[in-house]
This record gives structure tokens, sequence and C-alpha cells, in this order.
């Protein structure tokens, strides 16, 4: 049973603080999400206003898209060190109910939206989705039976591929079953990003703490004898100063297989420690539309994404639910 304690405002949605109960036992706080797209591209003033207001303005509407998160373990079992998640003590897995409470929690706190083309869910706030594939996979299957409104959803399974055995099975018999769920269930409407952030292979690994995880070739290997429709594979780049992303190294990609999409790095308070500092963000965002072009020229499908400076302060994952944690332990 998750409880809400508190809902966190920002001008573009909101960050729900809940309580349930963690594998050990004991409370435990998980966040969720549910924001609006800012349309920064056609008013790029809006990315860096204070003015909420104008931020209200330029939101994209509910009907066209809706952006959800939910967490899918207590902390996470990693510890990459651009993510704050790791600053919670790790205590396992999400059941499929508890993942599903979320998800009817937030529509639940929403009586505004009961219709939308976009229902965009992030199996991604805190916890990497495959550690808890199967029921991360049996929440993202109710989604397809849902009794909550005139929602078509898009679930999101985005993840580190750790290169491990998880519940008897390997990294790529997980990425299988995520794609018969993609194509046979979501009729290929399921949007499936891996999380790349560098070309060099000792970067990736020293990004995520020393995890070991399945190359970035050998993904590509695997997905180009795959059958992908409708939505490509997005190989997700997080952009941080000196962190090598050598367009070169995405030559002979498939773009009937995968998108390559460049996100900025959040501010965390772990990065921070570790002196990682963003490429460029919505200040210099054009910095970050040319590396997109370098990309776009190699023939690739390329998307460039900002974070608005009004979606900064405490979006990351586990920054909220850290801080509560510590605050009730204070009490
Ligand atoms: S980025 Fe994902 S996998 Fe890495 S520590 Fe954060 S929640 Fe875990």
């Amino acid at each position: 049973m998750i409880t809400l304690k508190d809902i966190v405002e920002l001008p573009s949605g909101r960050i729900f603080i809940c309580e349930t109960i963690d594998s050990k036992g004991d409370p435990y706080i998980v966040e969720c999400t549910e924001m609006q797209d800012v349309t920064g591209k056609e008013n790029p003033q809006v990315l860096v206003t204070d003015d909420v207001d104008l931020i209200r303005a330029n939101l994209v509407p509910h009907e066209q898209k809706w952006l959800m998160t939910v967490s899918t373990q207590f902390g996470c079992g990693y510890q990459c060190r651009f993510c704050d998640v790791p600053l919670l003590p790790f205590r396992g897995n999400l059941s499929a109910e508890q993942i599903i409470e979320q998800i009817d929690l937030i529509i639940r706190e929403s009586p505004h939206v009961r219709k939308t083309q976009k229902a965009k869910i992030g199996f991604a706030r805190m916890g990497e989705p495959a550690l808890n594939w199967s029921n991360v996979l049996k929440a993202i299957h109710y989604l397809k039976n849902h009794r909550w409104g005139d929602f078509r959803f898009l679930p999101c399974y985005n993840s580190i591929v750790p290169d491990t055995i998880i519940d008897g099975v390997g990294p790529f018999e997980i990425l299988k079953e995520v794609l018969r769920v993609k194509e046979e269930i979501f009729d290929g409407f399921l949007h499936f990003q891996l999380s790349i952030n560098s070309t060099n292979e000792d970067e990736r690994r020293w990004l995520f703490h020393g995890a070991k995880v399945v190359s970035l070739d050998r993904l590509i290997e695997f997905f180009d004898k795959q059958t992908i429709t409708n939505r490509t594979i997005t190989l997700n780049f997080i952009c941080g100063e000196g962190w090598e992303l050598k367009p070169d190294k995405l030559k002979g990609l498939d773009p009937e297989k995968f998108v390559v999409k460049l996100i900025p790095l959040n501010k965390t308070t772990r990065g921070h420690r570790d002196g990682l500092k963003t490429f460029a963000n919505y200040r210099n965002f054009d910095l970050l539309k040319q590396k997109g072009d370098e990309i776009r020229n190699l023939g690739l499908n390329v998307v460039v994404d900002t974070i608005a400076k009004c979606e900064e302060a405490g979006l990351c994952c586990g920054q909220l639910a850290h801080i509560y944690m510590k605050n009730t332990k204070d009490k």
C-alpha cells in the first residue's frame, strides 16, 4: 500500500513523495512524478525564464502529451556517478502492485487529466528496471488493460543494461522479453531507451561507477538482428563536459533501428562531488544542437533535448526522497 506524504509543485508538473513498505518490512520513501513538456524549441526564452505564467503558457497540453515516472526499486542496485538515487539506502525491488499503485496515485491526484493521446510512463524514477524486470514488465503489461480514462499509454523502459544474470536470466534474454512486450503487446509503441552516455567503454564503466554493462557494440549487434517496428531503439547520451561522444563511432548505425538522443547532464549532489559538469544546457543549447547536427550528418535520426531552468530544482531522481527521509530521521 502506497501512501501519499507530500506533493512538490513545479511550474511544469509535480513530484509525489510517497511512503510504502520495503522488502525488509520497513517504511520507505519513493518518488513518482507527472509533468508537461515545455515547448522550448519554438520558444527558447521559456527555457531560461523564472516567470511561472510564461512557463505555464508554453506547456504542451495534457491531451497531446503527459509525462509520468514511477520508481521500480527502493533506492537502486547501482551507483552511477551522475545520479542521486544512490544517496538512498538500497532495499531491493518494488512489487508489480507497488509500481502500479504509483500510476494509480498519479492519475487519482490528477482529475484534470482524463484524456491524452500520449501518456508516457518512465519506469525509471528510482531504480534500474532490469534488476526488477519481471515486475516492471507485469506493470507495463497492466497498462494495456487500464481502467483510468481515455489514455493511450507509451511505456518507457530505460536501462543501463547490466551485463549480469538477474533471476536466472541473462541481459539479452531480458532485452528480448522487453522487445516481445514492445512488439506483441504494444504494437511497437514502447519507448526502449538504452543509457550509453559515452562512446568509450572505459569511460562508460567509470560513469556507471564500475558497473559491468553490455558494450555499445554488442547492443548494436543484438538489435540489428531483431524486428523493430514503429518506435526505434533510443541510444541515450547524457552529455557531460569532456565525455567522449565521437560521431565516427556511430557510423553505420541503422536508422531504421536506432535513434540517438542527446540530453544535458542535470545538476546532482553526487555528480558535483565527482566534478561532473554538463556539456551544454538551456543557456548554450546551440552547442548541443551542433553536436546533434554532426551525428545527423551521418544519416542518423537525432533528438536533442534540454532541461528547462524551471525543471532543474528537485527534478533529479531521488533528490527529494533523500531530503524527505533525512528530515524525518532528524525530527
Ligand atoms: S541512473 Fe539509474 S541505474 Fe544508475 S544509479 Fe541512478 S537509478 Fe540507478
